[in-house]
């Protein structure tokens, strides 16, 4: 254990997640983690992106649109979409069993509809589109990451969208309402409540919620949240941008990965 996660545990033990008016990271109760993405780093994949925020290490992939198999599945009016979060046996604090559970069936549906009203499936008939979220290492968050790096992995794939999806979460720690929660402020705290949200239309894609808040919270979070999506949509869209500016041919070799940080 390094000496900052130490110090953690100790302030935790004591109950405190809030000193001096900072978050045990030395975050404002507004502030988000760094974030880091990078644009088209699987050759293999037609769209792909590596997400980081703060601890947590996400890579998404998608292929498609191609066709549905097995056929019976097919949807004769629209594309369907695939979507599926995986956490690595090693991205957890004690090694997680592979393969699917609970959490990760729940975790891909609801990140799925996250993005239902922003794929233009009708395009493709017949075919489907997959998405493969792996979380390399995890620090609470993993679903908003995940989401996060799949709306640029499809638009990478040029995959027809409205609009990018962007995701992060607000929770409760000490009584006070913060944005995007660690690790130890969600396993010690009050509340937490991912959302998603299409950032220009203001619409909201997906809202969980874990633990309790009042209805003043709840409007004062979900303000928070909507605030901090419209920050990382500025950095999908700057990471895209630089992805596509600076690729000249197009081919899938030449997909240099661009950065982008805070
Ligand atoms: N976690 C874990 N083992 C598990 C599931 C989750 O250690 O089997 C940790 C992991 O760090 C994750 C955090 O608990 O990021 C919070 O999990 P939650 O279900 O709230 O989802 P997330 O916040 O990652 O979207």
């Amino acid at each position: 254990m390094n000496e900052e996660r130490e110090k953690e545990e100790e302030a935790v033990e004591k109950r405190e997640l809030i000193k001096d008016g900072k978050r045990l990271d030395g975050r404002g109760f507004e502030e988000l983690r760094p974030i880091k993405i990078e644009v088209g780093v699987l050759k293999r994949a037609d769209g792909s992106c590596y997400f980081e925020l703060g601890e947590n290490k996400v890579i998404a992939a998608v292929y498609g649109p191609k066709e549905m198999h097995p056929r019976h599945a097919q949807d004769a009016k629209m594309a369907v979409v695939k979507f599926r979060y995986n956490m690595a046996p090693f991205s957890v604090d004690d090694r997680k069993r592979p393969g699917p559970d609970r959490r990760s069936v729940e975790v891909s549906k609801v990140s799925r509809e996250a993005f239902e009203p922003v794929i233009m499936r009708e395009f493709y008939p017949k075919a489907a589109i997959e998405v493969y979220v792996e979380i390399l290492q995890s620090d609470a968050g993993t679903r908003t990451a995940g989401i996060n790096a799949a709306s640029v992995a499809l638009a990478d794939a040029g995959i027809p969208m409205k609009d990018l999806v962007s995701s992060v979460a607000v929770g409760k720690i000490d009584g006070q309402v913060v944005l995007d929660l660690n690790g130890t402020e969600d396993n010690h705290g009050e509340a937490d409540m991912p959302i998603a949200m299409v950032a220009r239309t203001n619409t909201i894609t997906l809202l969980q919620m874990d633990g309790h808040l009042t209805a003043e919270e709840f409007g004062r979070g979900l303000k928070l949240a909507m605030g901090a999506c419209r920050q990382i949509y500025e950095l999908q869209r700057a990471a895209l941008i630089e992805r596509f500016s600076s690729s000249n041919s197009g081919s899938k070799s030449e997909k240099g990965g661009n950065k982008n940080g805070t």
